[in-house]
């Protein structure tokens, strides 16, 4: 494998670089996607387009079991040297040459292996609805393993170390809106104070409380009441709440109490309160039997000690969807360390690209033993 990666090295950084300097931004990765369907159909595969947004996916060798390979394909939209554009400051460029070169390195290998590997281009990661859109157009359903893979900063990887899973957390945006009536700021009893209901709301966030071994965050983000008149009590209001917690189940305890928060605010001000979920990404859901064979995967193509324990962040990642949505598939994500700084998301982002190469292998190794493991466990049952 090492040899044919080798051969591979300078097409990859050829890839990585066209990638990088062609951001596009969540649900627009039309060139992005044009392009890898190009390249695959000229190196002789026949990738599909997702019927209904941008992305696509490709299939490997034939029949079960089928083991899935993803990479997020979208950029950030941000302001570079005084200016905004589409930028990957989060290494999707990286990914998508990852994922490519993956399937390169399949390709001559298609003969040692029996089953399917899916190479899934998913839109939209960063708006954090994309993995959905993936689960709509029903490719994720057959799979028995799906892998992903993101670059890490240097404060959570060193350069050169790898690990086999990443502990995200999960998080939601809810938005709300006060419905009262204004008053003549002479005649507050005519009226309800939109202000002292938000009041109200932020002191009584306080007063959730979850198990106190998992952290969890929540606080309000947002508040707009009034005009420019200082004299008219604000009827009306409208609001944002950020919540965080490292475990699913604590993020429904968390969210539960907000409710009651809002409920109770309702009751006692005698207001119209109504809240809405607008963005909601769910924490890792790490498979057991996922992460030994990413750790084997890490071993055979950098060794052990290049190996890492598993990076708690505190960061989203809509990959995670898919293994709450699908219970039954089995899901990790391998974290790459490649000197990666400032951090993620940073308009000058930068990290070693030659990392990737391993990327590639390690990658390629995991979708290969996860494929036996498949078989095995279908012989034995
Ligand atoms: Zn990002
Ligand atoms: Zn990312």
């Amino acid at each position: 494998m090492k040899e044919e990666l080798d051969r591979l090295r300078s097409r990859l950084m050829e890839i990585f670089t066209y990638l990088h300097a062609n951001p596009e931004i969540s649900w627009h990765e039309v060139e992005t996607t044009n392009y890898i369907v190009d390249l695959l159909t000229q190196e002789g595969f026949s990738p599909i387009r997702f019927k209904n947004s941008t992305g696509l996916y490709v299939d490997v060798g034939h029949g079960s079991p089928k083991v899935g390979l993803r990479t997020d394909i979208d950029a950030l939209w941000q302001e570079v040297d005084g200016h905004f554009r589409a930028n990957h400051s989060c290494g999707h460029d990286g990914h998508m040459t990852m994922a490519i070169g993956a399937l390169l390195l399949l390709k001559e290998q298609q003969r040692s292996f029996n089953g399917t590997i899916r190479v899934i281009f998913q839109p939209a990661e960063e708006k954090g609805t994309g993995a959905l859109a993936v689960l709509e157009e029903g490719v994720i359903d057959e799979l028995d393993y799906l892998f992903g893979v993101h670059l890490r900063p240097v404060h959570e990887l060193e350069d050169g170390t790898y690990c086999a899973a990443l502990y995200h957390g999960a998080s939601r945006l809810l938005e709300g809106e006060i419905i009262g009536e204004d008053a003549h700021a002479a005649r507050p009893h005519l009226g309800t104070n939109a202000i002292e209901v938000g009041a109200t709301i932020i002191e009584d966030l306080r007063t959730i409380h979850t198990d106190p071994m998992v952290p969890v965050s929540v606080k309000m983000t947002k508040f707009h009441a009034g005009g420019e008149s200082g004299n008219i009590i604000p009827g009306n209001a409208s609001f944002t709440i950020d919540i965080r917690a490292q475990q699913n189940n604590v993020m429904d305890d968390l969210a539960q109490g907000v409710k009651r928060v809002i409920d109770s605010s309702k009751m006692l001000h005698k207001v119209q309160i109504e809240l809405r979920t607008v963005a909601n990404i769910v924490a890792a859901e790490v498979d057991t039997s996922a992460q030994y064979i990413m750790e084997q995967a890490i071993i055979q193509a950098a060794g052990l000690s290049n190996l890492r324990k598993p990076v708690h962040t505190p960061g989203g990642e809509d990959f995670h969807h898919y293994a709450v949505k699908r219970p039954h598939l089995k899901t990790t994500m391998l974290g790459l360390g490649c000197g990666l700084t400032p951090g993620l998301h940073h308009p000058k982002m930068k990290f070693k690209q030659a990392r990737l190469v391993t990327g590639v292998e390690i990658l390629t190794r995991a979708v290969l033993l996860a494929l036996e493991s498949a078989h095995t466990k279908e012989a034995s049952a």
